[in-house]
This record gives C-alpha cells, sequence and structure tokens, in this order.
C-alpha cells in the first residue's frame, strides 16, 4: 500500500487525505491543532464555496451541512455614487447555490470523518526535521499548511507572483441578526473603488446559521483601520461603523446584530503568492506543495476554498493515474502544472480586480444592471472564473460581449 504524509488539516489536506484513503492508499495527516482547538479557535476565513467546489466534497460524502447551512442563491452587486447612494446596483441568481461553512465547524468533523474512514492523525507542528523523517518513511510528502510559516520552504516564483507587498487589510466580523437582502441571498458584494470593498453573505458557523461581513481595505486608506482595536465588541462597532459612513443600505440591514461568538473576528493582511511546487529538504529528498502553499491569493474573489477542493481534487487525479511510478521531481511538477493550467486564470482575474477598475469592467458592470444576462454571467463567472478571459478581462473583448449582447 502507498504511503502518503499530508501536513494540515485544513480544506485541501482533508480533503485530498479523505479521497486518498477511499483509493487504499495508507494517508497521515499532520495537524497543528486537535478537533476541538480548531472549533474553539478563532475564524479563519469565510470561505463561501461555489457550485464545482461543493460537487468535489459532495463526490467524497463529505456534504454534511447541506441541510443546515444556509445557502448563498446569487450575487448582488453595488458601487456606490459617492454621495451616500448607489451609482448602479444588480442582483442575479448562481446556477448552484454556494454554501460557507466555517472551517472550525468544518476540519474536526472531517478530521473525525478522516480517522474514521482509516487514516492516522499525529498532532505536532511539523517542522524540517519531521519532514526528514517523513520524506524517509512515506512514498509521497503533500504540504497543504496554507499560511503556515512552513510554506517558505517553498521558493516563491517571481515571475509567476505579481505582488510582493499585502494589496488589501481584511478583516472578518460574524454576526447574528442581520437582516436578510431580499428576494433570495446573495453575496452582497459592494465596491468602493480606491477604497475597498465590502461584501456579506450568510453562513453556518458554530452556533448555527449566521451572517459574514468581510472587509478588505487598499492599504493606507479608510478601510485599513483595524490596527488598535483589541476587544471583540470593539471590533464589531467598529465594523459597524464602517458600514454605516459608506455603505447606507447595508447598514440598515445591521440593526441588533451581535457577534456570533468573542473568536468570530479576525483582521490581517498578505501578499498575494505563488510559489514553486516543489521543495527541496536538506537531504534531497523532495516534497510537494498544495493549495495556498502553492497559489495564495487575495479573498476579494473568494476563490481560495475553492481553490483549494480544486487542487485537492486536481492532485487526486494525478496521483491515482500516476500508479506505482515513483513520486519524483517531475511527478511533482507535472501535478502542479495541471493545476495552474486552471489556477493560473483565478490568479490574474483576482489580481486584476486588486487594481482600480479600469474603464470596460466598469461599463460591463454597470451595464450588468439593465442586462440580466451580463448580471448572470458575471455572477456565475465565481464558479470557474475562466469564462471572464471571454468577454471582461480586456476592452476589445469587452466591446464584442457588449455588441453581442445589445444586439
Ligand atoms: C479573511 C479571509 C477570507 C476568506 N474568504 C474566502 C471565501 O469567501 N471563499 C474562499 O473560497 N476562500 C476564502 N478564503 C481563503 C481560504 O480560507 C483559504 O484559501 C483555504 O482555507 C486554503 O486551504 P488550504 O487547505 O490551502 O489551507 P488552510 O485551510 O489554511 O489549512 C492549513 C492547515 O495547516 C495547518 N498547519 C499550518 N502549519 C502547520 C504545520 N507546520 N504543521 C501542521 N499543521 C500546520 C493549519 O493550522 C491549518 O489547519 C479567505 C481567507 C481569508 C484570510
Amino acid at each position: 500500500m502507498r504511503k502518503i504524509t499530508i501536513i494540515g488539516a485544513g480544506q485541501s489536506g482533508l480533503q485530498l487525505g479523505i479521497g486518498l484513503l477511499d483509493h487504499g492508499y495508507d494517508v497521515t495527516i499532520v495537524s497543528n491543532r486537535t478537533g476541538q482547538q480548531i472549533r474553539e479557535g478563532r475564524v479563519m476565513s469565510s470561505q463561501c464555496m461555489f457550485g464545482t467546489s461543493l460537487a468535489h466534497e459532495r463526490n467524497l460524502g463529505l456534504d454534511f451541512w447541506d441541510a443546515d447551512c444556509p445557502p448563498v442563491e446569487g450575487i448582488s452587486f453595488t458601487v456606490p455614487n459617492g454621495a451616500g447612494g448607489k451609482a448602479f446596483s444588480w442582483a442575479s441568481r448562481l446556477d448552484a447555490p454556494a454554501r460557507s461553512v466555517d472551517q472550525r465547524v468544518k476540519m474536526p468533523a472531517w478530521l473525525e470523518e478522516f480517522e474514521q474512514r482509516g487514516g492516522k492523525v499525529e498532532l505536532r507542528e511539523a517542522g524540517l526535521a519531521d519532514l526528514e523523517d517523513y520524506a524517509r518513511e512515506s512514498d509521497l510528502v503533500i504540504v497543504a499548511a496554507g499560511k503556515g510559516e512552513i510554506a517558505g520552504l517553498f521558493e516563491r516564483d517571481a515571475e509567476r507572483s505579481v505582488f510582493d507587498a499585502p494589496q488589501r487589510a481584511l478583516a472578518l466580523t460574524y454576526v447574528t441578526g442581520m437582516a436578510p437582502r431580499g428576494e433570495y441571498s446573495t453575496v452582497s458584494f459592494n465596491m468602493l473603488p480606491g477604497i475597498g470593498e465590502y461584501f456579506t453573505f450568510p453562513a453556518l458557523t458554530t452556533t448555527g446559521p449566521c451572517d459574514i461581513m468581510v472587509f478588505e481595505g487598499v492599504p493606507g486608506g479608510p478601510l485599513d483601520s483595524w490596527k488598535g482595536i483589541t476587544s471583540p465588541e470593539e471590533h464589531l462597532a467598529h465594523s459597524l461603523e464602517i458600514v454605516r459612513s459608506y455603505l447606507p443600505w447595508e447598514a440598515e440591514r445591521l440593526d441588533g446584530v451581535r457577534l456570533t461568538d468573542p473568536n468570530g473576528i479576525l483582521a490581517g493582511r498578505f501578499p498575494p503568492t505563488v510559489r514553486k511546487p516543489v521543495g527541496q529538504l536538506p537531504s534531497g529528498a523532495v516534497i510537494l506543495g498544495l493549495a495556498d502553499v502553492v497559489v495564495l491569493n487575495d479573498p476579494i474573489t473568494g476563490q481560495g476554498s475553492n481553490n483549494a477542493s480544486k487542487c485537492a481534487a486536481s492532485y487526486l487525479s494525478s496521483i491515482l493515474e500516476h500508479g506505482e511510478h515513483p513520486f519524483d521531481r517531475a511527478f511533482m511538477q507535472e501535478t502542479f502544472e495541471r493545476y495552474w493550467d486552471y489556477a493560473q486564470y483565478v490568479a490574474t482575474w483576482t489580481n486584476a480586480l486588486l487594481g482600480a477598475p479600469p474603464e470596460h469592467v466598469l461599463k460591463l458592470l454597470g451595464t450588468a444592471a439593465v442586462s440580466p444576462r451580463i448580471a448572470r454571467r458575471f455572477t456565475n463567472g465565481f464558479d470557474d472564473p475562466r469564462d471572464f478571459f471571454h468577454w471582461f478581462m480586456d476592452p476589445a473583448s469587452a466591446e464584442n460581449y457588449l455588441a453581442a449582447v445589445s444586439a
């Protein structure tokens, strides 16, 4: 039986580990926290996942929360006019609902499921010496440690990384008591050009259904203002203050909101980074990076967990197809390139949205307010962002598309 060790019990590590177990591999997952510590810890993400990623989970029998987690049925998009009103606003339905299950709920349950299906869990913060041991004992070592320090073992790919500094100050606020948006639930996305973004959507957390408020502040701007805020109460108060100042229509939904729990808050920042997929240990042994370790995007487009699910599914196929052949450097590079063939489009689209919106993008998004066809295409692009490259990403294809839609 081939033995595979995975460092990190997050979206990608657990999904891949469980997939491998189902195909008869001997799998160990190394986690730096127990399920209980994850559940009782701080929120890590807003983790809104779209149809294709959820289908990968469903294929492995890991869709435990479809009945309890409120669906996200569409996307609504608003750009303010700078005078307290909206320049334009529209909403459209997703073809398949999205869902956000707090990783504090999902990962402990998946860890248990992994052990029930025969996987081994080792509890430790894996370091270099551990990796050497795992590389000696295993046919393949995969590092799925997300933003963990150990990702630094994989060299930054300077050609594929566009930024070397954080592009947004990030904050999350998990609340109960938010008024529903209207006819159907959405990721309610508000773009404040030059300032940042605010989006909110329903989710399932440790205390039950909730809504997540996500703030993306341009560095140095008014939404980059979380420094010095230490208590959960201050964090909530500051969240409300921002929404009231910039987005009165969203503020109307917030009367009476409360934090889900004192750990339902997060503030931080990181530079979007692509890394080389093969790491080499001092002994010469090679290890393979997975998901955020190799392609780390800003959350502005909500793609990280989706990418993690797709990366895990892609690596699973590559491993199964490789059969009994050695998991050497060439295998690792090829496995990553197969995933990058998809992920490069997500990264390019996400990085583009971090810049000032160009004229053709504002025109497309503005026209979507009167063209349900454009709104629907933009909305469903979140499930597979490769589609944006046919009509959204450059001025010429945008003009062609607008002409075709108006004809
Ligand atoms: C503010 C914010 C909002 C987000 N919103 C969304 C969203 O709406 N939609 C979306 O799709 N994505 C979103 N994301 C991104 C998403 O959460 C991540 O991309 C996704 O969780 C990555 O999965 P992963 O498996 O690569 O890593 P992770 O889920 O981060 O898992 C890594 C695991 O490895 C463990 N670990 C780290 N180092 C070690 C070590 N040395 N030894 C053992 N274990 C270790 C960690 O504790 C963790 O459990 C958001 C992220 C942030 C920060």
